[in-house]
């Protein structure tokens, strides 16, 4: 499949317009612009910088996924990290330092990196971890957390420290939402953005979408509705079914169509919030991003990974630098033979061929 444009132009462009719009719809919030003019100049240091290391022939992505945590206080139904035993009950073993986290966070900045995903388990967990990221304001981090470990204690941090984004997992209304992740949690994450309104703070949503909510929260009165909440970014990422019972909740080609047109209706017709779908954008990118294309996952543990949902790795972090890691002989297997960009059926090629990267993975040990 030939290149359909320039990916990095089209990500540098992206980072741009989500700052642009963002301190658009930030003028009246004195705090959120002053921090979102400092971002801008930083992210275009930060693509130059990335240009630079192309030149001398390393693509640095743009973005990074963190998993911070293997522990997490909820049990939602389908999670593909406690199905990978990404997320665990028991006490965690070999977890990153905050030093550690705060290594690479470092590193990132050196390599032009502006945008780091934390996730986990439930980031929040890790207090110390995200103290460590609000020392780095030259880069976002936006925090996919479950909402139900925000205090006043970190409405202050997040307050003061507007390069830590909150994105809140949600999948649609009440009902939807408190029957995947539990009994409550809708009411949870809705006064949080009530909270973090008062305050004036960016934050946004991320929606798993399934066969079962993608019509609601595609709806244009769904996105307004959040969007006067002042949500200000919509993060869509495509159910990716761990086991045999959960595939009728997979988005098919017919759902993946109507997802598509809806989000892009919307985007014609309002800026005031940003709407990001994975892997449903990639299609317009050429392909899968991950593996260092465009980003990669770090686990809870050091491992660099593809992404999240492609737990194989072939390098500790921990053992070595980020910039090893993108240089990942792994990675450079999986985009030399074409995983990233060939034809699949489904949402999440990675997964889709996981019998492929796996083998691969087990040739690069031998
Ligand atoms: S909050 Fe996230 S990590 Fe925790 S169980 Fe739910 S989906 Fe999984």
């Amino acid at each position: 499949m030939e290149k359909q444009f320039d990916l990095q132009k089209h990500i540098e462009q992206g980072v741009e317009k989500i700052v642009t719009d963002t301190l658009k719809a930030t003028l009246k919030n004195p705090k959120e612009s002053a921090f979102m003019a400092k971002f801008a100049i930083a992210s275009r240091g930060a693509s130059k910088t990335r240009l630079k290391f192309e030149e001398e022939g390393l693509h640095v992505p743009g973005f990074l996924i963190a998993s911070i945590t293997s522990s997490c206080n909820l049990h939602c139904a389908g999670c593909y990290s406690r199905h990978n035993n990404a997320t665990v009950d028991c006490e965690p073993m070999h977890q990153l330092s905050a030093e550690d986290w705060l290594k690479i966070f470092k590193e990132a900045g050196e390599l032009g990196i502006s945008f780091i995903m934390l996730a986990g388990g439930e980031p929040m967990i890790r207090r110390d971890v995200i103290k460590a990221a609000a020392e780095m304001p030259g880069i976002i981090f936006p925090i996919f957390t479950n909402g139900t470990f925000i205090d006043e204690a970190y409405l202050r941090l997040l307050d003061d420290h507007r390069n830590l984004v909150p994105v809140l997992s949600i999948e649609g209304g009440r009902e939807i939402t408190d029957a995947r992740r539990g009994e409550g949690i809708y009411d949870i994450v809705t006064s949080n953005m009530e909270k973090f309104r008062s305050k004036g703070l960016i934050f946004g949503a991320s929606i798993t979408v399934t066969t079962e909510n993608y019509r609601e929260v595609t709806s244009p009165e769904y996105v307004n509705a959040l969007a006067e909440k002042g949500c200000k970014l919509i993060i869509y990422v495509e159910f990716v079914p761990v086991t045999e019972e959960a595939a009728h909740l997979a988005p098919g080609d017919a759902e993946r169509a109507y997802i598509a047109e809806a989000i892009d209706a919307f985007r014609r017709s309002n800026d005031q919030i940003v709407l990001l779908s994975f892997p449903g954008d990639e299609l317009a990118m050429g392909g899968c991003m991950a593996a260092g294309r465009e980003f990669f996952h770090i686990n809870s543990h050091g491992g660099a990974e593809p992404c999240p949902f492609s737990p194989y790795s072939d390098i500790n972090i921990r053992d070595t630098s980020l910039r090893t890691a993108i240089e990942s002989p792994l990675f450079r297997e999986l985009q030399v033979q074409g995983l990233l960009n060939g034809p699949h059926v489904g949402g999440c090629v990675l997964y889709e061929k996981r019998a492929q990267v796996e083998a691969i993975a087990a040739a690069g040990k031998q």
